[in-house]
């Protein structure tokens, strides 16, 4: 079986043959669509992690001083790589995380919407200045790189979320290593690669695989300065308070739990529309998936239930070599069983099961970790359906009497990632947009992702951090300001000591 080797200083670095043969520090790699392991990735030590920061330093020392047209030309040459070799990515993708195609496209694509802002990121990166802030005196801010900088990221964007982060890092004039999940390491190599062929000096830009241990290594490694997580919320609150405790600045994204809101004035067929492919795309594993349908009013929940229910008769799961699917299977065996569990829960706490997509009919596929779209009506607050993520095609369906009964439910939740509203009715979506605790917002919008040059975050459990991920708050996460006042004069004179904090007058 194939092992995946690491990537430090432009290389593959495969493991030694002591780590090969231990059955301690690897794990498999499975294509989810035929419930088979298909390679192996051994787990970085912190032996090998302390290698990768090694050559990543010396990197820094001369990538820093690379103009910033030279970094940018090289991005832009990368985007055109990505570009160039999009279906192999998107191929990568699907075989390690069984996304269809059509999905796994559009996850490249917004990932080269990051690259784009990071070939732009000299514009952000200009600083400010001020002349005359003293007699004589001129004051100018400055954005410096700080270093070795990490990210660590989930399985169920193998390429997009490493996009939002080593770009703009790099570009910013930092070196990077990047920490896949050994769930779907492949991608990662594949874009080290292509960085590499853009022209990128090595050290800047390395892959390293493994799990909890080889996260310890990076969160306790002294020369680097900033960490950015994205993955659950218990690990993402973990590893904020850890790589804080270090002195490492630190942006945690966690998970989510995410509601749309349907207003009885709502147009119930576009609104099924909409709300199928965002909380059954992927098999719901996409922390802006909408998970939770909250219905205002009795007529608007039976009406939305009943479209629900006959579209989803239609859609199709299958593996991810078939294009014309609309979702393929769950990631592993054990959490396609955790999310059966949480539908059985749901039944025995009284939820109303009115689609079962727990033992979906697969062609000829049926080892793959296949579960079909699930719709559970009257949910309440209290169930575990509701309260934790489930990160499944399920969606559950909760009954309100007016929008105030929604915002409320919905900011009592735990976490603020995304939310929607679905409304004709401008006032009531102004009121939801004022007064609601989540960190983006959709208007007729089921999955609002910023694009790449605002910046994406949610509230509450969902980010632990105060910089948003990239975007404008990615430059300022991966840059320290200097302020320099200075004073040139060509008639300097002695004017004697001067005793009193100095005062601008
Ligand atoms: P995860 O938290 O299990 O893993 C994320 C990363 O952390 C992986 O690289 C993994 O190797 C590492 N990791 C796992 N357990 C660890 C531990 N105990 N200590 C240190 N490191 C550990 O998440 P996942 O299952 O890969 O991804 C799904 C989760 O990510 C969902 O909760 C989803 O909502 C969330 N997510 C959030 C966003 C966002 O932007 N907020 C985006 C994508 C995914």
């Amino acid at each position: 079986m194939d092992t995946i080797p690491h990537f430090v200083n432009g290389d593959e670095l495969m493991a030694s043959d002591v780590d090969r043969n231990s059955n301690f520090n690897h794990s498999d790699v499975f294509n989810p669509s035929i419930g088979a392991s298909t390679a192996r990735v051994v787990h970085a030590s912190a032996t090998q992690v302390d290698l990768c920061v090694s050559m990543a330093e010396q990197a820094f020392e001369k990538w820093k001083k690379v103009s910033l047209g030279k970094r940018a030309a090289i991005m832009f040459t990368f985007k055109s790589l990505v570009e160039e070799n999009i279906d192999y990515l998107c191929q990568l993708i699907g075989q390690e995380h069984g996304k269809i195609a059509h999905d796994a496209l559009g996850e490249v694509k917004r990932g080269i919407e990051n690259i784009e802002f990071a070939c732009s990121a000299p514009l952000a990166l200009k600083g400010e200045h001020n002349r005359q802030v003293g007699s004589g005196i001129d004051v100018f801010t400055e954005p410096h790189p700080l270093g070795v900088v990490a990210g660590i990221t989930p399985f169920n964007f193998p390429a997009m979320v490493p996009l939002w982060m080593f770009p703009l890092a790099i570009v910013c004039g930092n070196c990077f290593i990047l920490k896949p999940s050994e769930k779907v390491p492949s991608a990662a190599i594949f874009l080290a690669k292509l960085l590499k062929q853009a022209g990128l000096p090595d050290g800047v830009f390395n892959v390293i695989h493994g799990g909890r241990e080889t996260v310890d290594a990076i969160l306790h490694h002294p020369a680097i300065k900033a960490v950015s997580f994205v993955g659950s919320t218990p690990v993402a609150k973990s590893i904020y308070k850890t790589a804080t405790a270090n002195g490492k600045r630190c942006q945690a994204l966690g998970g989510a739990k995410n509601h749309a809101v349907i207003m009885p004035d709502a147009n119930v067929n576009f609104v099924s529309d909409q709300i199928i492919g965002a909380a059954f795309g992927s098999s719901g594993e996409r922390c802006m998936a909408i998970s939770v349908a909250v219905c205002v009013g009795k007529k608007t929940a039976d009406d939305f239930v009943k479209a629900c229910k006959a579209k989803i008769a239609h859609l199709k799961v299958g593996p991810s070599s078939e294009n014309s699917n609309d979702f393929g299977p769950l990631i592993t065996k054990q959490h396609l069983q955790a999310v059966q569990a949480h539908v059985e829960e749901a039944e025995r706490q009284g939820a109303s099961l009115v689609v079962d997509g727990r033992y979906p009919k697969i062609a000829g596929e049926a080892k793959g970790f296949f579960m079909g779209a699930t719709l559970i009506d009257h949910v309440n607050k209290e169930m575990k359906c509701y309260q934790e993520e489930i990160f499944g095609p399920v969606l559950c369906v909760l009954r309100v009497d007016n929008l105030k009964q929604a915002v409320d439910l919905i900011n009592a939740n735990q976490y603020g990632n995304g939310v929607a509203i679905f409304t004709t009715n401008g006032f009531a979506a102004q009121r939801f947009k004022e007064h609601i605790e989540v960190g983006m917002v959709g208007v007729n919008v089921p999955i609002p992702v910023p694009v790449a040059y605002h910046s994406f975050g949610g509230w509450k459990n969902s980010l632990f951090g105060d910089l948003h991920a990239y975007g404008p708050d990615g430059v300022k996460f991966y840059t320290r300001r200097k302020t320099i006042t200075q004073r040139w004069s060509d008639n300097a004179q002695e004017t004697g000591p001067a005793f009193g904090f100095p005062a601008n007058d």
